[in-house]
């Protein structure tokens, strides 16, 4: 070999390390570091929320993680994230993974990963009980709100080309547009709604209303190209499932005795 050649192979080898340890082991960096580090919403209850008494993020979702880290046997670190910063935060290493009421699509596959469903949910509206609201066909020529970031918003330009989407940076502000009147409805995911309306002082006053806009199926966003860590959070969703914990979650955030009941329908993927 000559000296082109011998510099040339020792920079691909370099490069090709380099790679290699930058995608390998997110799992061994976690248990290195005692610390999982999730990207959670903390204005979405009962998902994620600031508890008002504590002041702790809490919610369905810190739950899961809080199952995951206790299986790897480290501690929990909560980040903030919205629907617009989620995705960006986990490609720069920011976050390990994203609990975040976060669909599922093919198109966020060319990102980052994503685990096996943990919750199911379709798209929906929220509006002034007496609106007249009752679907998507009542949109036109009115103002909707949504969030930066959100399948939502695109979904709902999909679904009625004649609405004029105002997109915020949470939901909360979307429906803070709602009661001052400045946009007709809300649109996201059914839950997430149904979040907002039962927190409300008056409850009553909103409804969630209109056909399914869009099946919204949530998975753990996890780094691109790392299937041992991919693999860790997949089987511990169906371990949760199978030993009746997701269930336990499930029912201290959505049951019947909560202020967001929510009967649990589906069934998880479980492999064989
Ligand atoms: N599930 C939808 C999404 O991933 C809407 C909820 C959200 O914005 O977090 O975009």
């Amino acid at each position: 070999m000559n000296g082109f050649w011998k510099q040339t192979v020792l920079v691909l080898t370099a490069l090709i390390l380099a790679v290699g340890s930058a995608h390998a082991g997110k799992l061994e960096a976690i248990k290195s570091r005692g610390k999982l580090v999730a990207g959670v919403k903390d204005s979405q209850p009962p998902f994620g929320y600031v508890d008002e008494q504590t002041r702790q993020i809490v919610g369905f979702e810190i739950d899961l993680c809080a199952a995951l880290a206790k299986k790897l046997g480290v501690d929990l670190e909560l980040k903030p994230v919205t629907s617009a910063t989620r995705i960006p935060m986990l490609e720069q290493g920011a976050i390990d993974l994203i609990a975040a009421t976060m669909t599922h699509k093919i198109e966020r596959e060319e990102k980052i990963d994503f685990s096996i469903t943990y919750f199911p949910a379709t798209q929906k509206l929220l509006v002034k009980k007496d609106s007249g609201i009752t679907s998507v066909a009542d949109l036109a020529g009115k103002k909707v709100g949504s969030a930066k970031g959100s399948t939502s918003e695109q979904n709902i330009k999909k679904a009625q080309p004649a609405c004029e989407v105002v997109s915020f940076e949470t939901y909360p502000e979307a429906f803070l547009a709602l009661k001052q009147g400045k946009v007709v409805a809300v649109t996201t995911d059914a839950p997430i709604l149904l979040g907002i309306r039962n927190s409300d002082d008056n409850p009553d006053a909103w409804a969630i209303v209109g056909e399914d806009i869009a099946a919204e199926p949530y998975g753990i966003g996890l780094p691109e190209n790392d299937s041992d860590f991919r693999d860790f959070v997949n089987i511990s969703l169906m371990e949760l499932w199978k030993s009746g914990e997701y269930q336990k979650i499930y029912d201290k955030w959505f049951g019947p005795s909560t202020k967001f009941p929510i009967p649990l329908t589906w069934t998880m993927e479980i492999w064989p």
